[in-house]
């Protein structure tokens, strides 16, 4: 049995297509039980950029998920959030999570400083004028920071700045290595996502070597298309299964009301 797919969108982020019944549909389709949508979060000001829902949209935004949970009977369907970790915003974090009783929240950093969303294509000429060891270094000490918070239930795309090729010269396993152990401290998992294979970098996030750490350190996972339209729902999990088997995992976790309970893999 296929693990739930925890990351999808919806239309209110402004980026995505389709809507939440045709996610879901596929998501039958493909063979998959469960699933959950992870809409991009609002943040306390709306015009903070053009990709997520506003404020003002999460109840629509939930209220659509619910309607498809009625359409869609056979399909278990959880609502969560990603949320944007941005330190100094960890009060805005609480009031989002407390606005309703979410199955789950991901933690996800984008933006290592103010404007610069590292995964932004449109912003991809930034990268020329920093230094990528130093980008690598403040995006860990980032979701660092996200896992030491204990906010979040996982960590999205744990290594995103590979996204367009960009990969670090120098030798980051400590660093991993101290966000892992702080992420079991905490019990929060990190997510499997598969969306790294339609870029540039065509690996899931995170790579191998980062996961044979979090294998180590005892933290958990969960898996992700990232979709953000309807055919990428469950995208390449076999392949994902296929790594972390490889690897020597042989479960993963589910979320309900942000309690966990373990999904056998193997
Ligand atoms: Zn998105
Ligand atoms: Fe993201
Ligand atoms: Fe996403
Ligand atoms: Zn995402």
């Amino acid at each position: 049995m296929l693990p739930p797919d925890y990351h999808m969108h919806t239309p209110l982020c402004q980026h995505a297509t389709g809507e939440p019944y045709e996610y879901a549909i596929t998501a039958l389709k493909n063979g998959l039980t469960e699933i959950g949508f992870s809409d991009h979060a609002p943040m306390p000001q709306d015009n903070f950029d053009n990709w997520r829902m506003s404020y003002n949209q999460l109840d629509s935004y939930i209220d659509s998920i619910i309607q498809v949970q009625k359409k869609v009977p056979d399909l278990q369907i959880k609502i969560g959030l990603e949320i944007d970790f941005i330190p100094g915003c960890e009060d805005w974090i609480r009031s989002l999570i407390s606005r309703y009783s979410w199955d789950y929240v991901i933690g996800s950093v984008h933006y290592v400083e103010p404007g610069w969303d590292i995964d932004n294509p449109g912003k991809i000429h930034l990268w020329k004028k920093h230094d990528i060891n130093e980008i690598w270094i403040r995006y860990l000490e980032l979701v660092n920071a996200a896992a030491v918070s204990g906010l979040f239930d996982f960590i999205g795309h744990y290594d995103l700045p590979k996204k367009f090729g960009h990969r670090p010269t120098v030798d980051l396993s400590a660093h991993h290595k101290i966000v892992l152990l702080n992420a079991a401290k905490t019990n929060t998992a990190i997510e499997i996502n598969t969306a790294g294979l339609r870029k540039t970098c065509s690996e899931v996030y995170p790579s191998a070597d980062i996961l044979n750490l979090a294998l180590e350190s005892g933290v958990k996972i969960v898996f992700g298309s990232d979709a953000h339209s309807p055919d990428e729902v469950g995208f390449h999990f076999s392949e994902a299964l296929e790594l972390v088997k490889s690897l020597g995992f042989n479960s993963s976790v589910n979320f309900s009301k942000r309690n966990t309970t373990e999904f056998k893999l193997f």
